[in-house]
């Protein structure tokens, strides 16, 4: 009886610790994308097949389906590509940002999040000291990225789920690959993988 209520609380135990590890690794992850987009992130919840979403405003159920839709794609080509790890929607963060732009130079409906130039500055898709990305990786490990809200052309939702979520599953199976495509300022795009 000692023996097993002592297992218990070291269960316990450890179960706290746990826990506690990863709300720190989470407010980690939430700063970070806070930091990027300048947004306040608020709201947190789960699509239909498990994928965590963290957003500035409740996204409508089209918006969680091609979250998930994105995903499906993304690892049927990763299996595809004989890669196994972190193909669990449950391992994705997606942070879904305010758009900073409606529209690309060309009118095209284009949602996009105004980021610090870094690597990009001088290069063609430099404004001026940021650049519009149509999504970003926050974190590798958790597993996290950043698109913006979207009211319609959810396809292209799904497509930058997928190639966000590209630069990930390379980093947890192929790092090399992950390498020589995580730059694309150095030319390359998306997708990746075929
Ligand atoms: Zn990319």
């Amino acid at each position: 009886m000692k023996i097993k209520l002592t297992y218990l609380t070291i269960a316990f135990a450890i179960s706290i610790v746990t826990a506690t590890l990863a709300l720190g690794q989470n407010r980690r992850v939430v700063a970070e994308a806070e930091r990027v987009t300048g947004d306040r992130f608020t709201m947190s919840q789960r699509t239909p097949r498990g994928t965590k979403v963290v957003s500035v405003s409740r996204p409508g159920a089209a918006m969680l389906a091609a979250i998930d839709s994105g995903l499906a794609d993304l690892f049927a080509v990763a299996r595809k590509n004989g890669y196994s790890r972190r193909l669990n929607y449950s391992d994705y963060t997606v942070f879904i940002a305010r758009a900073d732009r409606e529209k690309d130079s060309q009118g095209g409906y284009s949602p996009d999040i105004a980021i610090g130039a870094a690597q990009y500055a001088g290069s063609v898709y430099d404004q001026g000291g940021y650049i519009y990305a149509a999504g970003m990786v926050i974190s590798n490990d958790p597993a996290a990225f950043v698109i913006a809200d979207h009211k319609r052309d959810l396809k292209r939702v799904a497509d930058i789920v997928r190639y966000e979520g590209e630069h990930l599953v390379l980093y947890h199976n192929d790092r090399r690959r992950y390498s020589q495509t995580a730059d694309h300022s150095r030319g390359g795009g998306h997708p990746i993988l075929q």
